[in-house]
């Protein structure tokens, strides 16, 4: 019989902490919650937690912090937004939990840390980025230096082909055409920032340089992550463009089990398309590479201005093309610090914050509020 694991679900009320909660209540033989926590929506929480019997509830970052280290813990799933899940994921791997990781601000913010606070405590990370999880499904008792490059596949988002960017409203940007997530993942799909954020992931995961990392344009989403190797072979992972899937696998590895979900039916599909990402277009995917290699504080600066700037568009104080040039003037202005200290990740963060709301007052910056 096999043992049931405890796991803890933060952000339990968003869009991966639901589905999250389905592959639970799906395979009760195997996975038990024993904490949530939610960032503000004590209503979900309450009943969440009478639903699953959930002994240990928090709301906030620092609650969630406090349950990913919970002696019963087996599993942390991390589902919060944005960089306020970093500690929670520090604390995780620092108490030697397997870290299920849909937080990839925590790895882009902080990814020096997470190896270290891994190293330290026994910890592991389990990637639910789709991305990522097809990826490592390829790589799985693979001798990592038999690998030449890994490709990660990106939809293109909604605005692939349309003509113009600079009349992009929240809504447009807010429907995916391919995926259903929450509301700032679909807008950094929308910009590919979300690509970019998911190459400096990749880079921390797996351990590979940059240049060894890249991403090819692919519509349907049915191809998830591509492994090639050095004698010419490429290994892919499909699926259908279901978050439940890579879920499930972070949560169960290394068994892999049932699900009832929909299941691809390749003739229909029919073709597969890929293409070269448009760079003119979509400027965010290079600029991640490009603070990426920098290293040091960039790449946690990069990620806190585009949450600012994501949330500025949505309220329609921001253009949709601004998002990417206030992140741009922002990172000019960066003086680096060592990532390797929290206090300086976490200050580069906060002045990131300041500064691109402040560049977001002058209209040239920002190509003009809506
Ligand atoms: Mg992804």
């Amino acid at each position: 019989m096999t043992e049931i694991k405890n796991v803890v679900v933060l952000g339990s009320s968003g869009s991966i902490g639901c589905q999250a909660l389905e592959v639970i209540r799906a395979h009760a033989d195997r996975f038990r919650v024993l904490g949530l926590c939610v960032g503000s929506d004590s209503d979900a929480l309450q009943a969440q937690a009478g639903e699953f019997g959930a002994t240990h509830t928090g709301i906030g970052a620092d609650a969630a912090a406090e349950l990913a280290s919970l002696e019963e813990a087996d599993i942390v799933l991390n589902a919060i937004v944005g960089a306020a899940g970093l500690k929670a994921s520090l604390a995780a791997l620092t108490a030697g939990k397997i870290l299920a990781l849909a937080n990839k601000e925590s790895l882009v913010a902080g990814g020096e840390l997470c190896l270290a606070a891994a190293a330290a405590g026994g910890g592991r990370v389990e990637a639910v980025d789709s991305e990522h999880a097809a990826i490592a499904q390829c790589l799985d008792g693979r001798d990592l230096r038999t690998v030449e490059r890994i490709i990660l596949t990106a939809s293109g988002g909604p605005f692939r082909t349309r003509a113009s960017l600079d009349d992009v409203t929240p809504e447009e940007a807010l429907k995916h055409p391919t995926w259903a997530m929450g509301p700032k993942i679909t807008i950094d799909s929308a910009t590919l920032m979300n690509k970019g954020l998911e190459v400096i992931e990749a880079h921390f995961l797996f351990g590979f340089s940059y240049d060894q990392i890249d991403v090819v344009v692919h519509p349907q989403s049915v191809v998830h992550g591509i492994v090639c190797f050095i004698d010419g072979s490429i290994l892919q992972q499909a699926g259908p463009a279901d978050m439940r899937i890579p879920i499930q696998a972070a949560l169960s590895y290394p068994d892999r089990i049932a699900s009832e979900g929909a299941r691809l039916d390749l003739a229909t599909i029919g073709s597969l398309e890929f293409e070269a990402v448009d760079h003119q277009r979509f400027p965010a995917l290079g600029l991640a590479y490009e603070v990426g290699r920098k290293g040091a504080t960039f790449p946690a600066v990069l990620n806190a201005a585009n949450e600012v700037a994501v949330e500025a568009f949505l309220a329609g104080r921001l253009a949709f093309t601004g998002i990417t040039s206030v992140i741009e003037e922002t990172l000019s202005l960066h003086e680096p610090l060592d990532a390797t200290e929290l206090d300086a990740v976490l200050e580069a963060d906060a002045w990131a914050r300041s500064e691109a709301t402040r560049l977001m007052s002058v209209a040239t910056v920002t190509g003009g509020a809506q």
